[in-house]
């Protein structure tokens, strides 16, 4: 050992505001929950702890399916599951493309040996549904996947829309909602959604760690007439279900603690009410957008197809990226994202997500980033923080 014990300081990372594309932040409430004694995964407590999870879970999604947990892992955990229990190698699947999220989506299912078929759509704009509809009359997909809230552009893709065009075709529809769930409403049974999944860390405001998942009944008929064995073993749902239902049978050690942490952040969602909660998100969204623009400043989308928890803007000529991003988090303890793939230098994300979505953090962030801009030289319009105000005095 090359090192004293002593050398390590205690873990104080200081304070942050996260107004990234996530992981946001997380109330006192959630994290104190998950300092709770560890005990056992078949704990009579914790077994009541998992069924309150379930059902509050069921409660975000708005679905009575059987099969509604939290799947261990962060959100890509959630994509792989519902993609190797719904693919079987050689099954056709449709995949809606406009971002990094459907890219890694596609990724997955070549990895299966599923039979993908891509339809692509402009970064920054909505997947049309019309090229789709068009796509699935030559494919014939057996399942059609999406993503809600493309959390790369700032883009909500059309999910009731693309559940018709997938229930007319007969496919299962499979939608990520990593960053729409617990930030916009999403209703699984009422739209025809078979498999979604999520994260914990986006508009949950829970740490990192758990992603939900929910199955439909068909998509569960799916999973048991399968012809191959599922190819993951830890994400295989029909050894999973086991433990989450009445067998209680172990298959991997649920991560306690963390699982303590999302029925705290789940329950703080009740306690607000769904559409209480919505609504924040939409108003906060529209004061930072009302303050960006009076700025001088742009959003990379149309308004009809931004998202609420998620706001792309466009870097103004002459702003240094970098800079900007560090004189916020150095001067301001804020935390936002950079643009990825093909708009990385051309637009900054700003999250307004789940516990974060506050007028707080928007006045806190229209002001830092106007004295960032005008620290590095470019020029401002003044009456960003009026047109912010003017949104929440409703005029
Ligand atoms: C964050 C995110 C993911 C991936 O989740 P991780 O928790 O980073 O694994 C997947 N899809 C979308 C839309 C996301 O925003």
């Amino acid at each position: 050992m090359d090192f004293n014990a002593s050398d390590f300081r205690d873990i104080n990372p200081g304070e942050r505001i996260l107004m990234g594309p996530g992981p946001s932040d997380v109330p006192q409430r959630v994290l104190q929950a998950m300092s709770a004694p560890c005990i056992g995964h078949l704990d009579p407590y914790f077994l009541t702890v998992m069924d309150e999870t379930q059902q509050l879970l069921r409660f975000l999604f708005q679905t009575d399916n059987a099969l509604t947990i939290p799947v261990s892992g962060t959100g890509s955990a959630g994509m792989e599951t519902c993609l190797v229990n719904l693919v079987e190698p050689g099954d056709e699947i449709m995949i809606c493309v406009n971002g990094v999220f459907g890219t890694r989506m596609c990724d997955i299912v070549n990895r299966i040996g599923g039979k993908l078929i891509r339809v692509d759509g402009e970064w920054g704009r909505a997947i049309d549904p019309e090229a789709v509809r068009k796509a699935v009359k030559e494919g014939g997909p057996k399942v059609l996947a999406v993503v809600h809230a493309e959390t790369s552009t700032g883009v909500c893709n059309p999910i009731e829309e693309l559940a018709g065009i997938a229930r007319e075709a007969g496919a299962l529809f499979l939608v990520d909602m990593v960053t729409s769930l617990g930030g916009m409403e999403v209703t699984l049974d009422k739209t025809g959604i078979d498999a979604a999944y999520s994260g914990t860390q986006k508009c949950i405001s829970c740490p990192p760690g758990l992603s939900p998942i929910s199955f439909s009944p068909a998509a569960m008929e799916k999973l048991r007439k399968r012809n191959t064995p599922v190819v993951s073993w830890y994400l295989d749902m029909t050894m999973v279900s086991s433990y989450w239902g009445a067998e209680r049978k172990y298959h991997h050690t649920a991560p306690i603690n963390m699982i303590y942490g999302l029925r705290e952040a789940l329950r703080i969602i009740a306690e607000e009410g769904l559409e209480e909660r919505f609504a924040r998100h939409r108003l906060n969204h529209h004061a930072l957008v009302a303050g960006v623009e009076a700025m001088g400043l742009s959003m990379l989308v149309p308004e009809a197809e931004r998202l609420p928890m998620l706001n792309a803007i466009r870097i103004p000529d002459g702003a240094d990226d970098l800079q900007v991003r560090k004189a916020l988090l150095n001067g301001f303890g804020l935390e936002i994202g950079g643009g990825l793939g093909d708009l990385a230098g051309k637009i900054w994300r700003v999250g307004l997500m789940g516990h974060a979505s506050n007028r707080k953090n928007v006045f806190l962030f229209l002001s830092a980033l106007e004295t960032a801009l005008k620290a590095g030289g470019v020029k401002v319009e003044p009456g960003a923080l009026e047109a912010a105000s003017a949104v929440y005095e409703g005029l």
